[in-house]
């Protein structure tokens, strides 16, 4: 399923491919999909593409005159330049520096969402910071997570009003890189844990995207632990747990992320003795 990086790597191509062509013409061709009328689409005609956007796993672009289209890519929608009519579930005949194209929503399950609108699309309103575009406000996410008592970690970062365009892949990678179990709840993340957290869906984010920018060169399974549940954890070796979590699959490390916060222990006094080592001895030597 489409989350951020998937999406802005869609729009990334939708603007190479039409900034500044011309609509020849609109025709949206499955009820399933698009939200209002099919006819609205002919209102399109003679209008240029002029901005790409997206906000979380949204998309949205503008043809001038608060005229919008949003897309959402549901779990198989695409946009193609030519392409195969097979799945095609809207058309856009456009001409860009006198060249002719056909340009193709195409969506083989038919989950994905187009809607004429204008700038004031209430889905797209509703949306909360968007990582990539906003950036990651610290205290902010610490915040939504200490409301949510009962929630776990990862279905809060999930909650596109939380951060949008985190879906099941993207907390699955981040939360293993910050050594945070799935399961913890929210509200039992600490500050530190916060930090980690954010810097590694920034990490995440940033390396599915590099390899969507490579194509075919990255098909095989790019990601840490997403999908390799039942293989040695990259990091520790350990095996890595498959289990259901809000209603999704999700692959853990029970070594790395522990479900239970670790609390420095009495019972291992040379580990505490050679954490505290180090900062005294820097102090000795000032
Ligand atoms: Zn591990």
């Amino acid at each position: 399923m489409p989350e951020l990086p998937e999406v802005e790597s869609v729009r990334r191509k939708l603007s190479r491919w039409t900034t500044g062509a011309r609509l020849v013409s609109a025709v949206a061709s499955d009820r399933r999909i698009v939200r209002g009328s099919l006819s609205a689409f002919a209102k399109l005609e003679g209008r240029t593409f002029r901005s790409f956007e997206r906000r979380g796993k949204w998309l949205r672009i503008g043809f001038g005159e608060n005229q919008y289209l949003y897309s959402h890519l549901g779990m198989t929608g695409d946009w193609e330049l030519e392409g195969e009519e097979r799945f095609e579930r809207a058309r856009f005949e456009i001409v860009k520096k006198k060249k002719k194209n056909v340009l193709r929503y195409t969506d083989p399950r038919r989950w994905g969402v187009l809607a004429l609108a204008g700038e004031d699309f209430p889905p797209w309103a509703a949306l909360g910071p968007d990582p990539l575009h906003d950036g990651i406000d610290i205290d902010r996410l610490e915040k939504k997570l200490s409301v949510r008592a009962k929630k776990s970690v990862k279905e809060v970062i999930m909650e596109q009003k939380v951060l949008a365009g985190i879906g099941n892949i993207q907390a699955i990678e981040s939360l293993w890189k910050a050594h945070i179990h799935p399961k913890r709840k929210a509200a039992s993340i600490e500050h530190e844990e916060v930090v980690a957290l954010v810097k590694a869906i920034e990490w995440s984010i940033a390396r599915t995207l590099a390899d969507l920018e490579l194509g075919d060169a990255g098909k095989d399974n790019p990601f840490k632990i997403y999908g390799n549940a039942g293989r040695p954890c990259p990091r520790c070796k350990t095996i890595l747990q498959r289990f259901e979590l809000g209603g999704r699959t999700t692959t853990a490390c029970a070594t790395c992320q522990p479900l239970a916060k670790v609390k420095p222990s009495r019972t291992k006094p040379s580990a505490k003795r050679a954490k505290t080592s180090a900062p005294q001895r820097r102090r000795s030597r000032r």
